[in-house]
């Protein structure tokens, strides 16, 4: 390909495809840069540059890419047929496995992303309780469904759309928001909208603005005010799931809620969404109950092949404590380089999640929007140049996979150091 075979395709792309690209933070201006090969902590752009990534598609890679057994499991499924439309062994080993790492899911649903999983915990809950209105967390992302889309934070956040057009007004009705980290809001709802409400559902740790950590005592105040009124608490942990622990941010931090979602990392980069919860919620699902939830591609033989690999992994080589080490050491090294620096920035993160806030470290959505946006995208552009894929925007959470080696990591302060400063 020639030196600008990127924005060739983008030209041709964007008379295909809204804004050129098939997922909206996906859309770098001028233009994204296309892979032809992603390896270990690395993609390789169409031009033939060497990245290495955070973003790692947003979460899932966490052992990298194309990882050996990954590799391995999947070609080795691909061999007996990819998709049966009727139940694999494969469910039964990788629910088994889920079911004995959270502890809040007694039952779950394989769907195939992390958008159907809320779609369907937001419906169980609904159908569970007999209410109509959702509390929800803003800035928090839940996938791109009517009911979540309102102050959502991820690319809606970035590209201005934090409340899409064409949810219905009477859907929206039903979503109340309540700042992250704030208990005395999250009572008022409560009480506000007392036995109308079904479910708070929450990113434990707002990924999709931040990273931003809860404050001591949030998610236990959480679970205390929803038991109280008799709401359901859903933990969305699409992100921090297999992440913040085997067993997630509600192992991480003690917390057990009614239901949980899953995705991402569970799939070992392939198409997955898990929802899980009580017996007694989950038992409504059809057909054993009269909650609707289906999917052709549910399941999936080739994700849980992938799945089951990646928790091989993350199971046997303690790779989530190696993992919290590094990223522990990278968020003291860049704090340092941002003092060094004089700059008024923010380190933050937790496990291997971490971040760069130009500005105080937030702790919710209003807070996160007053850093400086513009200024980190033109750092965003720096490091690309020289050879950093971080995801494009200030409010998507950079994460570190088992595949970035201490090299890696210093090339990577390296570039920080160099390019923080504009
Ligand atoms: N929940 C959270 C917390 C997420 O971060 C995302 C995606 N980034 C989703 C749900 C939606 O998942 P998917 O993109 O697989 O639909």
């Amino acid at each position: 390909m020639t030196s600008d075979a990127s924005s060739q395709l983008f030209e041709v792309a964007k008379r295909l495809m809204p804004g050129g690209v098939s997922s909206p933070v996906r859309a770098i201006s001028p233009y994204p840069f296309y892979v032809s090969r992603a390896e270990g902590p690395h993609l390789w752009t169409k031009e033939g540059q060497r990245l290495i990534d955070y973003c790692l598609a947003y979460g899932p890679m966490i052992l990298g890419h194309r990882h050996p057994l990954v590799m391995e499991r999947v070609v080795k499924q691909l061999e007996q047929g990819w998709l049966y439309g009727t139940p694999s062994e494969l469910e039964v080993s990788l629910a088994k496995r889920i079911v004995g790492h959270y502890p809040s899911i007694d039952m779950l649903r394989f769907v195939s992303t992390g958008t159907e999983a809320t779609m369907a915990a937001l419906r169980i809950a609904r159908g569970y309780t007999g209410r109509d209105r959702i509390v929800k967390v803003e800035g928090g992302f839940h996938g791109a469904h009517d009911a979540v889309l309102v102050k959502a934070g991820s690319g809606a956040t970035t590209l201005g759309v934090p409340d899409s057009l064409g949810v219905p007004k009477d859907t929206a009705k039903n979503t109340i928001q309540v700042p992250y980290n704030d208990l005395g809001a999250m009572e008022a709802a409560l009480t506000g909208f007392d036995g109308e409400v079904a479910a708070v559902i929450m990113e434990p740790v707002l990924g999709n603005i931040g990273p931003v950590l809860p404050e001591p005592g949030y998610l236990e105040g959480a679970r205390r005010l929803t038991e109280e009124h008799g709401v359901l608490l859903i933990f969305d942990e699409v992100i921090t799931g297999f992440r913040l622990s085997l067993g997630g941010a509600q192992a991480r931090y003690g917390v057990v809620p009614d239901m949980t979602t899953l995705g991402k990392i569970i799939g070992g980069g392939f198409p997955i969404g898990v929802v899980g919860g009580r017996r007694e919620l989950m038992e409504m699902v059809a057909p054993s109950g009269g909650i609707y939830q289906a999917g052709t591609f549910n399941g999936s033989p080739v994700s849980l092949a992938a799945g089951m690999a990646t928790l091989d992994v993350l199971e046997g080589e303690r790779t989530l404590e190696r993992l919290d080490s590094v990223g522990e050491d990278l968020r003291k090294a860049l704090a340092q380089i941002v003092e060094d620096l004089g700059l008024s920035y923010s380190v933050v993160g937790t496990a291997s999640i971490f971040k760069i806030f130009f500005g105080a470290a937030p702790k919710n959505y209003a807070e996160a929007l007053r850093c400086d946006k513009a200024g980190y995208l033109a750092f965003f552009r720096r490091m690309l140049k020289a050879g950093v894929f971080l995801p494009p925007s200030q409010y998507e959470t950079n994460f570190i996979s088992a595949a970035h080696t201490d090299d890696v990591i210093n090339e990577t302060l390296e570039a920080y150091k160099s390019n923080l400063l504009g």
